[in-house]
């Protein structure tokens, strides 16, 4: 029997009961054989909570600081499971991202992983321990300050940690039975998929399914780690993510679905930069000043320029936390790039359809349009990759929009399947 490495999310460790319950679980897979590595998250909606207590002392937390505060949520379930394991009779040691050798760059609040260097945990399991790591936190090399990975980054920590250990599995724990066609908090005939390969989830996690996180399946991709995502609440099989089908329990062939699911993203904002002179260089000045903030965009808009008068209205969608932060560097920019205003529009909604089969079937982007139309949504923006169709909608119709796109597209299971066991949504 090999290494294990199993990550619980917020969720399922959300108080006392449901650590206890979790021990349980973990002590069943030590004592099938294996050696297991467990990486949790903090406890329910712990880190939201820090959030906003940051921001009642500071409107622009320091990172550093930010991200020192943050860490403190994981510290608190990995102890906490640990004594649970203990007070079972079986032995098991905590660790920090920091001690288990989780080496990041040095980008406070969304460091990303450089190097895993597990020694102590590796000695920890091979002295017959359980080794419990808390998820979403690292050192950066440079400088060794704590970071924090971005939200949901635990899911990484777990996928680095089962690459750096060589294991045979990583789990995925959460509050679903695995990745669904759709979020089953917004439709309850979504359904359970046997198998997706790491392209596809690549694309619904960058979408906003965020049952797993984008870095965490990148991550998966490269070191061809297999993903099984499961419920910690339920027994059943979950979801597979690899790069090759998987054989289901019976024994036949997972197929290849053309689409895989529907995504929607209640997460990010829109910025129109209006009145931009209409010559080269222009745009190149507003995304320089976006990346020099270090801020990620996602869907850009440029609009046909009226001849009367040579300017354009260019659109662009980023995470709704780096809102404020994209706004003052435009204004900053402003004498320099010389456009007229800018409008922030945080009530918009991304909803993405996702599958390898649209790239050999005709007619999905016709039929993805004609459900929205049916369902009276209007589309703002409209951008795809080969395997993918977003738009962006009003906030407001994000849930009817998401249900009639996954009925059209055969997606609706025949019973209400979908269980959600636990979690807020938040
Ligand atoms: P955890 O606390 O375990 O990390 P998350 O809240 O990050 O859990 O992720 C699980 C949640 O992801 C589910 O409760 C569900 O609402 C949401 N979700 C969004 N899209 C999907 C999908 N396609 N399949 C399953 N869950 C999804
Ligand atoms: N606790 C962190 C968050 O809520 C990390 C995680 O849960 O993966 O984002
Ligand atoms: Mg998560």
């Amino acid at each position: 029997m090999g290494l294990v490495v199993q990550k619980y999310g917020g969720s399922s460790v959300a108080d006392a009961e449901g650590i206890k319950r979790v021990a349980k679980r973990i002590v069943e897979a030590k004592k099938n054989g294996h050696q297991v590595v467990v990486v949790v998250s903090a406890m329910g909606d712990t880190t939201d909570e820090l959030i906003e207590l940051a921001e009642q002392v500071s409107p622009m937390p320091a990172g550093r600081e930010f991200d020192m505060l943050l860490t403190a949520g994981e510290r608190i379930s990995m102890a906490l499971l640990a004594m649970a394991i203990k007070s079972m009779g079986h032995k098991a040691q905590s660790f920090t991202g920091s001690q288990a050798g989780v080496i990041t760059d040095s980008v406070h609040n969304k460091a990303r992983i450089i190097d895993v260097t597990p020694g102590r945990i590796r000695t920890s399991i091979d002295e017959g321990n359980i080794a419990i790591v808390a998820g979403f936190q690292g050192v950066s090399q440079e400088g060794k300050n704590i970071t924090t990975l971005g939200r949901g980054g635990s899911d990484t920590t777990a996928v680095a940690l089962a690459a750096a250990l060589d294991a045979e599995a990583c789990e995925i724990y959460t509050d679903v039975d695995g990745v669904f066609t759709a979020d089953p908090r917004v439709v309850k005939k979504a359904k359970k998929i046997d198998w997706i390969s790491f392209e596809d989830m690549l694309e619904l996690a960058a979408s906003g399914s965020k049952v797993l996180l984008h870095r965490c399946v990148e991550y998966a991709r490269r070191y061809n780690i297999p993903i099984h995502v499961r419920s910690s609440f339920s027994g059943l099989q979950g979801t597979w993510v690899s790069n090759e089908p998987r054989t289901k329990a019976e024994g036949q062939q997972v197929e290849h679905a053309i689409i895989s699911g529907v995504a929607h993203d209640v997460s990010e904002a829109k910025v129109t930069v209006v009145g931009v002179p209409d010559k080269p260089g222009e745009a190149a000045a507003i995304f320089r000043a976006i990346a020099n903030a270090e801020i990620n965009i996602d869907m850009v808009v440029q609009n046909v320029s009226a001849a009367s008068t040579g300017l354009t209205d260019i659109s662009f969608t980023l995470p709704k936390a780096e809102g404020r932060k994209a706004i003052d560097a435009l204004e900053r920019m402003k004498p320099t790039i010389g456009f007229e205003s800018l409008r922030y529009d945080d009530q918009i909604a991304k909803i993405s359809l996702v599958g390898a089969g649209m790239k050999t079937n005709p007619g999905v982007t016709a039929g993805f349009f004609e459900a929205l139309s049916d369902a009276g949504v209007n589309i703002e923006l409209i951008s795809t990759s080969e395997i993918r169709i977003s738009v962006v909608t009003r906030a407001d119709d994000v849930n009817e929009a998401v249900r009639a796109v996954h009925s059209a597209f055969g997606l609706d299971s025949d019973s209400d399947e979908a269980v959600v066991y636990g979690g807020t949504g938040r």
